[in-house]
């Protein structure tokens, strides 16, 4: 048996390889490491891909929040609604722009925003809501974007997790997570499921005037050259990067269907364990979730709800079996982002996940002598 990694991104490159030296390659050749000719490919295609207007490649996923929520316009006192259980970029850049972040609780089977959550958390400050696709699985648009428009409000939807992921309106619609909100972020991070080589992200968006506000903001508020119309940012997507994306775009919907097999066969091996709770699909498709997209399976996540967390995942470790705490502390315990607006007992949720949730190794060359290995495992541990 291989060694099982968390993420094998080396096994996965080696499939790749001449197309990514290739691509890697022409940049090399061009020297255009900046503004490239592939950055434009490469934003023209996920254009394509997601369905959606405009893609404005930038520096990272947490840059990409910024500038997001730069671009809406949010100015210092604007409440921030967003999920308590997600990693802390998003409520960072809300408190780094000055803006309030209030953190609300998650769905315990989905780990995404709980919605009533969301509403009662509106105030008349209230300007924005952050859901976070988490793990790979979307938020519950629908009703989030209901609520927004009854409240006038933005939706920025951070798809760090979820490139790929589809989104089903109860009318059947299936549209690509990020094409939904007002303006959407995304991470390229390499371990992300469409990952580059190093650092990258993007912002989404449908609005024409939005997306021209963003493409000044991105680059130090320029709109003419040497004109700063706004206080902006520099963030870029190198084109080294941007040619890596532009060589595994077309594997991504691969990439995202073996994840999702080797979630399904995790799924079958471990149901019927009382100890677990395994991960959800919600999906309204009228023809069920049987070849859906509803989940890409960024992590596959488990709850262990009797027993000891900590000494599974440390046995695990002992075995040669890697797996993480997606995540061990909520933000709103967190000491940077305390505050005295917070009721613990408005986090019921976010506080057991927290102590429950282990995800497992998860990615796109997991091979079924591991999954094997792994199940036992657990099994042989829970007894
Ligand atoms: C990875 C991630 C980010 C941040 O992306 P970086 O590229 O690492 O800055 C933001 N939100 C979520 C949910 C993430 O998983």
């Amino acid at each position: 048996m291989k060694k099982i990694q968390m993420v094998d991104l080396g096994s996965q490159y080696q499939k790749i390889k001449s197309e990514v030296n290739a691509s890697i390659n022409d940049v090399l050749e061009s020297s255009a490491f900046i503004n490239g000719p592939l950055v434009k490919e490469f934003q023209s295609n996920l254009e394509k891909y997601l369905g959606v207007k405009h893609v404005i490649p930038c520096a990272n996923g947490t840059d990409a929040l910024q500038i997001a929520m730069m671009g809406l316009g949010l100015k210092p006192g604007d409440e921030v609604i967003t999920t308590d259980f997600t990693f802390a970029s998003t409520v960072e850049v809300i408190a780094l722009l000055g803006l309030t972040p209030v953190l609300v609780d998650v769905c315990p089977n989905l780990f995404t925003i709980n919605v009533e959550s969301v509403e009662k958390a509106i105030t008349p400050k209230t300007k924005a809501i952050v859901p976070v696709h988490l793990f790979g699985h979307c938020a519950n648009m629908e009703v989030i974007m209901d609520i927004a428009t009854k409240h006038n409000l933005y939706v920025i939807e951070d798809c760090a997790q979820s490139m790929g992921a589809d989104y089903i309106f109860s009318n059947g619609q299936s549209v690509k997570s990020g094409a939904i909100g007002h303006v959407s972020a995304t991470s390229f991070f390499p371990s992300k499921n469409l990952g580059c080589y190093g650092d990258g992200g993007a912002i989404f968006t449908n609005d024409d005037d939005l997306a021209h506000i963003i493409r000044g903001i991105v680059n130090h508020g320029m709109y003419t050259r040497y004109h700063h119309d706004v206080v902006g940012v520099n963030s870029r997507l190198d084109s080294i990067q941007a040619a890596v994306l532009n060589a595994k775009l077309p594997h991504l919907d691969a990439y995202n269907k073996a994840r999702q097999s080797a979630a399904k066969k995790y799924t079958e091996k471990l149901q019927g364990i009382e100890a677990l709770v395994l991960p959800v699909v919600r999906c309204d498709q009228p023809n069920g979730a049987a070849s859906c997209n509803c989940h890409v399976f960024h992590q596959y996540t488990i709850r262990l709800i009797h027993g000891d967390r900590d000494a599974l995942v440390t046995h695990l470790n002992s075995k040669g079996i890697p797996c993480g705490v997606y995540y061990p502390i909520p933000l709103h315990r967190q000491k940077a982002y305390k505050s005295e607006r917070y009721n613990e007992a408005d986090f019921k949720v976010t506080n057991q996940l927290s102590n429950e949730v282990f995800s497992l190794p998860m990615h796109t060359e997991l091979e079924d002598d591991q999954i094997d290995y792994i199940v036992n495992t657990i099994k042989e541990f829970l007894g």
